[in-house]
């Protein structure tokens, strides 16, 4: 648990400024989209004026939330001006918040709330948690030590950060402390069959007919221990899907048993690839991504690296090789 000091530091930031910005990270998932719009809604209940943003489009799987349409995608709508309070959530380094820095003004406080082991501490005030599942318990931790009452639309963006990161409380990140707060959250009104019907269950067609191209690529190499997964640009196209249609792709390696590593390769724009790598038990991902420009966790980690899918395939490969312990593929 994070120590009550860090805590306080984190409440002050939110009292004493007037006027924030709310940032997640590029490709924002469950638990970046929910602790933004907590964090709108921690804002609001101290009076606090706000723009939540993120660089990108939020994945509309998560419009179920609350305050969903605040949330400005400033690809689209860029902002013309410049905030001297920033909150970055769920960032493990600046640039995940992306090309944001035009808004910061001159000598910015940034407030940093984020549970990544391999978090730098960019913020000026760090609220970091290694520990917690989901920055979202991070977040539930500071509206109590803000004195912030909880309802139910800010229990349920919290809820979605922990059931999302935790896999459905199903990762070994799923400790007392997060059943604990599930539990409180639940209390507040929270269903929890409709949360995990939106955010686990439901599936777009167009991330079935991307499922089955992609599983078509699916090899396993290095002594069954790596299972690999592709995806092009010409995929998206041809079957309408988007990359909140292939962010779960990975884990369909990483389940197959003997698999020590899961990746997928998904081709972006620019001759740029992204990696995402999930490990069942002996690798730490985040080494190996860190190693590459990018984080993340042991068990989930991911980054992205310039040049052809085949070569950065190549490249990657080698080094999960090294991690598993197998040198050549056999
Ligand atoms: P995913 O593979 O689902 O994109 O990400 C898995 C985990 O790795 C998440 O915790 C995510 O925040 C982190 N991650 C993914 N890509 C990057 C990256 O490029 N840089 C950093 N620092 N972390 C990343
Ligand atoms: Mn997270």
């Amino acid at each position: 648990m994070i120590n009550r000091e860090s805590l306080q530091e984190a409440a002050r930031f939110l009292r004493e400024h007037d006027r924030f910005l709310v940032l997640s990270h590029v490709n924002p998932d469950g638990d970046a989209t929910g602790s933004a719009l907590a964090t709108a809604m921690m804002l609001e209940a101290l009076g606090k004026e706000y723009i939540v943003a993120n660089e990108g489009e939020t994945p509309k799987k998560f419009s179920f939330l609350p305050r969903f349409h605040l949330l400005r995608n400033l690809s689209q709508q860029p902002l013309n001006e410049t905030f001297s309070a920033v909150i970055a959530v769920d960032c493990a380094d600046r640039s995940r918040m992306g090309n944001v820095e035009a808004l910061f003004a001159p000598g910015a406080a940034l407030l940093n709330i984020d549970h990544h082991p391999t978090n730098d501490r960019f913020g000026s005030v760090n609220l970091i948690d290694p520990e917690a599942a989901a920055t979202a318990e991070v977040l539930f931790e500071l509206a109590q030590a803000a004195g912030i009452s909880f309802h139910e639309e800010l229990a349920l963006c919290i809820y979605t950060g922990l059931l999302t990161d935790t896999g459905g409380f199903r990762y070994a990140n799923t400790s007392p402390r997060v059943m604990e707060i599930a539990a409180k959250l639940l209390t507040y009104g929270v269903k929890p069959s409709e949360v995990a019907e939106r955010c686990l269950e439901e599936i777009t067609y167009s991330h079935v007919k991307i499922l089955r191209r992609a599983l078509q690529t699916l090899t396993l190499s290095h002594q069954g221990k790596i299972a690999a997964i592709s995806v092009r640009q010409k995929d998206f196209a041809e079957t309408g899907a988007d990359r909140e249609d292939v962010s779960g792709l990975v884990n369909y390696c990483r389940n197959i048993e003997g698999v020590e590593v899961g990746v997928s390769f998904v081709e972006a724009e620019q001759e740029a690839v992204k990696v995402s790598m999930r490990s069942r038990d002996l690798v730490d991902v985040s080494a190996v991504a860190k190693q590459l420009g990018g984080g993340g966790h042991k068990k989930a980690a991911g980054c992205t690296l310039r040049g052809d899918l085949e070569q950065v395939k190549k490249q990657v490969l080698q080094i999960l090789g090294q991690a598993v312990g197998v040198k050549e593929d056999a």
